[in-house]
């Protein structure tokens, strides 16, 4: 059995930060941080448009207090104002210990770092690396480990989070090259393992975003929190789904409709382009059921609107949003400097997760935590985004509370010895759920009951959500399940066996699209992202708390936790 001090669980921003925060706290620690990807693939790598700080480089007026406003007015009042505070805060020290670090964040003419403007900002608070920033950052921490002496296992994958007795103790892993497997043992067990965008058939995510993390804490008889809260980023490139970054709106860009009108007038006339991404994504939709979308021959009816940067000109295009304007040209043949690109919603983010507190200790119940257990980032909700996030929070997020949760395990540690635990079983256990899925004798090929899957959560549970489409999904969803069992994987090696892995995320996928579907359903009001044409309105009176779903093989069961409120008291939100 392997033992580490702290075993973390995602190679991301989040877990990174973590990282060296503890081995800077404590060199001493003997830290190791897994990932199924190799750490600078991991999808913080693609995040591209920035991260909000009130540097006041560009608006000396800025201040911590109107991005938490900002913040939480944008999460349609479900964040939790204590963890806004802190991030908000926390945000302009975290950017200059990047830049420390060696991130090579854009200019200003005088040399300091340059901020530019946002979805749902008030003011140009955005820090970034042209279109690159996750790739600027991520490179930088990643060198950093190395050199602070971080045990990376790269390409292994954890198939199972050990918890006994409400304590975390370890996790059960594979070497992806040979599928020879590990029980790990630690004091810490940490997971920042990154979105689930692949619950949904269009989205900008990577392929390794099959919400790993929260279908086996899920499994462990962890609850998540505010699953129901998706977010699907107005500007997905037609058809791919790939992202193409708020920034380019930042910088300037229209959304046009087939009549050739700036539609976000008749939705959010003072935002415009620059409204929060669940309004935009939602009148985009709109435009394209009225019949407004436009078809690839230009005529009117189809499923996509326009983003139109042609006034922007070629200098500003180029040094801005270069690695957008390559996107859409090799992607789908459109030259953005003179052509308007194809643009639809695409699945993007994920606002709910492993429910933590302000320390990153994950919680039981809505005043439990389970011993020895952390999580930051997007797997994580602590909860700084509500129903909805905005654009360059996520990045921050994983910084901020990367950090944080990295400097809580360093102390929690100290005091701890290594967990017993049984090696044999949960190795036994791990060998017999691999060869029943390699010895398994169905017809189902995996790609095709991930599709069906994929349609419909993507058809049931989209933008727009009405109590009969959802019981449909769950309806079908029941059914899809039992598919699993008939899935036949072609390949029975040891070697390199991607189809293995996609059997185990896809049984992640499931468990994680079924808890979005009855956390939605029971939530009887829009708020955010979340938009119910059944109950058009926010609840503040019966739905202003957090959804915690508790999984279990015979069914979901849900809780709620009360929001906590210190700054700002709900309004109607209005842009
Ligand atoms: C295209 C795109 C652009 C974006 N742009 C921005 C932006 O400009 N600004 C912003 O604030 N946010 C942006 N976001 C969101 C932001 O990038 C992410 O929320 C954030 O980077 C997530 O980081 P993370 O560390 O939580 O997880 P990730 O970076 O997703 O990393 C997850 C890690 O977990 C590992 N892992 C997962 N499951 C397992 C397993 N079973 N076993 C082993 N390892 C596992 C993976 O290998 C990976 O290393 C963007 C997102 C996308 C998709």
């Amino acid at each position: 059995m392997r033992e580490h001090d702290v075993i973390i669980v995602g190679g991301g921003l989040a877990g990174c930060r973590a990282a060296l925060e503890i081995k800077q706290t404590d060199p001493k620690l003997n830290v190791a941080l897994v990932a199924k990807t190799h750490p600078i693939r991991s999808h913080s790598v693609a995040a591209q448009g920035g991260m909000a700080a009130t540097l006041k480089n560009v608006e000396a007026e800025d201040s911590w207090e109107a991005h938490a406003f900002d913040t939480v007015k944008g999460s349609d009042y479900l964040a939790d104002q204590d963890a806004v505070e802190l991030l908000t805060r926390e945000a302009p020290k975290v950017v200059i210990e990047l830049e420390h670090m060696g991130v090579l964040f854009s200019r200003l003419p005088d040399g300091r770092i340059a901020q530019r403007a946002f979805g749902g900002h008030s003011h140009r608070r955005t820090c970034y690396a042209a279109d690159k920033t996750g790739h600027a950052i991520l490179h930088e921490l990643v060198s950093n480990l190395r050199r602070y002496g971080v045990i990376v296992y790269e390409e292994w994958y954890v198939m199972r989070l050990i918890v006994e007795e409400g304590q975390a103790k370890g996790v059960v892993m594979f070497n992806i090259l040979n599928t020879s497997l590990q029980v790990v043992r630690a004091k810490a067990v940490m997971f920042a393992t990154g979105g689930y965008g692949r619950v949904f058939n269009t989205t900008s995510n990577d392929f390794a975003s099959t919400g790993d993390g929260l279908g086996m804490s899920a499994f462990a008889g962890v609850p998540l929190e505010d699953m129901e809260f998706v977010q699907f980023h107005p500007t997905g490139l037609y058809p791919v789904g790939v992202l193409i970054s708020e920034a380019v709106r930042g910088e300037g860009a229209y959304l046009i409709n087939s009549n050739g009108d700036r539609f976000m007038a008749n939705y959010a006339p003072s935002k415009m382009e620059l409204a929060p991404r669940d309004i935009t994504s939602r009148a985009i939709a709109s435009e394209i059921r009225a019949g407004r979308g436009i078809h690839p021959d230009g005529s009117a009816g189809g499923a996509f609107v326009y983003l139109d940067l042609r006034h922007m000109g070629k200098e500003k295009i180029m040094s801005r949003i270069p690695f957008c304007w390559e996107e859409a040209h090799r992607l789908v043949g459109v030259d953005a400097i003179y052509e308007p690109m194809p643009v639809r919603p695409t699945a993007h983010y994920s606002m709910g997760g492993i429910p933590v507190n302000t320390d990153g200790q994950v919680r039981s119940s809505p005043d439990g935590l389970i011993e020895g257990f952390f999580a930051a980032g997007e797997s994580a909700c602590v909860s700084v985004h509500g129903a909805n996030r905005l654009g360059s929070n996520s990045l921050l997020e994983c910084v901020v509370y990367g950090k944080r949760t990295g400097a809580t395990i360093a102390r929690y540690v100290q005091n701890r010895k290594l967990p017993e635990i049984d090696e044999q079983s949960y190795l036994h256990g791990a060998k017999a759920q691999i060869n029943a899925l390699l010895n398994q004798s169905g017809r189902m090929r995996i790609a095709q009951l991930r599709q069906a899957f994929q349609d419909c959560m993507t058809q049931y549970c989209g933008v727009f959500r009405t109590e009969e489409l959802m019981q449909e999904g769950l309806n079908q969803l029941q059914q899809l399940k039992q598919q699993y069992e008939e899935i036949y994987l072609d390949d029975k090696g040891t070697d390199w066996n991607t189809e293995l892995i996609e059997a185990l995320e896809l049984r992640n996928l499931m468990a994680v699209g079924e808890i979005i579907l009855t956390a939605a359903l029971n939530r009887k009001e829009s708020r955010g992202a979340h938009f119910r044409e059944d109950y058009p309105q926010r609840d503040d009176t019966i739905f202003l708390k957090h959804t915690l779903a508790y999984y279990s093989s015979a069914g979901i069961d849900l809780q709620y936790k009360p929001v906590t409120l210190t700054l700002f008291e709900p309004k109607e939100r209005k842009y």
